[in-house]
């Protein structure tokens, strides 16, 4: 049986672990955080959004872009200091705008059948995750942003995804708790939104289950290929403070990269460039302690066009609200500046909502500069992709898991030729 090693047990990573683990790999999991999901499959804005799949390469996201850099509290913020890895991540952003049409569609056609497989691995595991089937209402303010929707539509509908136009009237009549006034919305009654945080972690539980090991705690500082497999290896911090880190290494048939933002350093060492930024975002779960509260806080889940704000209902209690694109590094400090606008979006949409206790949190979109993810063999024999989903990771990660699965089915057939040599499933890491 072929052992393959994958990096990162975030959404990315646990479900690419267990898409080959359910074909009969051997799989270790490898990870620098304690538990699943730590990183950026932590608190995201929780929706399953077919209807979010335009990517970003247009000269018109480009050009409110510049406007944004410029205005306080807007969803845009750039750290100007020049940084090699951005510019070339933006050179490369804008020469991905001639693909923006096909990129749009073809996320849009991934998104409709990653919720398949998604809801059917929910449902094999038991995975409670506040799923809630209850659509996603894009709202807008004004005509023109509104006409733009509806051409994007249009591309959505060539993916395969149908959304309504509706009136202010019916916005309401979806969202009943909705405050303000708006042009017009869209609604996309198939989408839906569910915690990435419980869901990864539960995933994680079953692979545990069906025999897939994990090792946490371990921050991979080396890769290379040794011709018949790949070894990986990382620092164990001792017990004692003083004494010297020991070394540990795993040596597996292939290896999965799903490490999010630390890709592309790992890609690097295995002679692949992937060109992922770090594209902060922010969230605050509102956490909804009174009737009143639970009462005037939405289920339907929001798209706020103007500021780029979405939201989910995580059970009767909980209330996500999250938005910001940051270029600003691999900076994890969460901004009250940043919070700020969204606890103010909350109060003044949903004025119902008590904000006496909401929980900040700030995270690292895996961005490619293309906007789809790297879901693909590398130069080297045995090493593979399943990482950079940007905005989308929660939404598309078991589309991508099954498609990096069934490539590596196909590359490197689960049962090891006679004669091969065999880095069999490790009795421990070492
Ligand atoms: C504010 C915000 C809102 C969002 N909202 C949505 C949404 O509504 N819908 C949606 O579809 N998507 C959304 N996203 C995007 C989505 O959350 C991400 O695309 C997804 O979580 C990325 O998953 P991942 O597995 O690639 O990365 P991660 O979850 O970050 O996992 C990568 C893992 O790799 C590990 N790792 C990295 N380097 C190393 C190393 N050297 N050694 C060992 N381990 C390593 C990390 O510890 C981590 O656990 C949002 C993101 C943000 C920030």
């Amino acid at each position: 049986m072929r052992h393959f090693a994958v990096i990162g047990a975030g959404i990315t990573g646990i479900t690419t672990a267990y898409a080959l683990r359910q074909r009969g790999y051997a799989v270790t999991v490898i990870d620098r955080q304690r538990y699943a999901a730590m990183e950026t499959s932590f608190a995201n804005g929780g929706q399953l959004s077919a209807s979010n799949a335009e990517v970003w390469n247009s000269w018109a996201t480009v050009l409110k872009g510049i406007k944004w850099m410029l205005t306080p509290d807007a969803p845009l913020l750039m750290n100007p200091k020049p940084s090699w890895h951005k510019y070339s991540w933006m050179a490369e952003f804008l020469a991905n705008i001639p693909n923006y049409r096909a990129n749009t569609v073809e996320t849009t056609r991934l998104a409709i059948q990653a919720r398949k497989y998604m809801f059917e691995i929910a449902a094999r595991e038991g995975i409670d995750f506040n799923h809630e089937k209850r659509g996603i209402l894009h709202i807008y303010r004004d005509k023109a942003s509104y006409d733009g929707a509806a051409e994007v539509s249009k591309l959505y509908a060539a993916g395969g995804l149908p959304r309504r136009a509706v009136t202010p009237a019916e916005m309401r009549a979806l969202e009943p708790t909705l405050h303000g006034d708006y042009y017009g919305g869209f609604y996309t009654e198939s989408d839906s939104t569910g915690d990435i945080h419980k869901f990864t972690r539960g995933l994680a539980d079953a692979a545990v289950r069906q025999g897939v090991r994990f090792v946490s705690e371990a921050s991979v500082d080396m890769v290379e290929h040794i011709g018949t497999g790949v070894r990986i290896g990382w620092s164990v911090a001792p017990a004692d403070e003083n004494a010297e880190p020991t070394r540990e290494t795993l040596v597996a048939d292939g290896v999965v990269v799903c490490a999010g933002i630390g890709s592309r350093d790992i890609a690097a060492k295995l002679g692949d460039r992937v060109n992922i930024y770090p594209v902060k975002g922010y969230s605050i779960t509102v956490m909804l302690d009174d009737e009143a509260s639970q009462k005037a806080a939405p289920w339907v889940s929001l798209l706020d066009d103007k500021t780029k704000i979405v939201t989910s209902r995580l059970g009767a209690d909980r209330f996500r609200v999250a938005g910001t694109a940051e270029f600003n590094g691999e900076n994890r400090d969460i901004r009250a500046d940043r919070i700020r606008p969204l606890v103010d979006w909350t109060r003044k949409l949903f004025p119902g909502v008590s904000t006496a206790r909401v929980v900040p949190w700030a995270g690292l979109r895996p961005m490619m500069p293309s906007m789809m993810p790297k879901v693909d063999a590398g130069k080297l024999p045995g090493v593979f992709y399943n990482t950079g989903h940007g905005h989308l990771g929660w939404t598309l990660s078991c589309v991508t898991a099954e498609m990096i699965a069934e490539k590596i089915a196909a590359a490197m057939p689960v049962e090891t030729p006679a004669g091969a040599t065999v880095h069999a499933f490790p009795r421990k890491a070492a």
